[in-house]
């Protein structure tokens, strides 16, 4: 096997991970959320953004929750797992 196919994306959210059918599907999924549970567009970006600084994020997935921050981003209720740092 190839070194570079053992290589994770560190800091790499699905959209850049080369995840593309999870990225999609999650997509899909985001799409569904009732507008009443769906973080707003402005709030979602600097959730996502917090993320791709985190030391958690690797390969597309937080490590601190196993979640696909993308999709937990996504609903409004949703905090970040790092309840020491709270980035979001
Ligand atoms: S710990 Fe929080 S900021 Fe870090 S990747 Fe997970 S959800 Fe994002």
């Amino acid at each position: 096997m190839a070194e570079d196919a053992l290589r994770v994306c560190r800091r790499c959210l699905l959209l850049e991970s080369g995840e593309t059918d999870v990225y999609e599907e999650i997509q899909r999924h985001i799409e569904k959320i009732p507008p009443k549970d769906k973080t707003p567009a402005p709030l979602y970006q600097s959730r996502i953004d917090a993320c791709r600084q985190c030391g958690h994020l690797v390969g597309g997935t937080c490590l601190k929750c196993g979640c696909y921050p993308e999709f937990r981003a996504a609903f409004i209720k949703n905090k970040c797992p790092d309840t020491k740092k709270k980035p979001w």
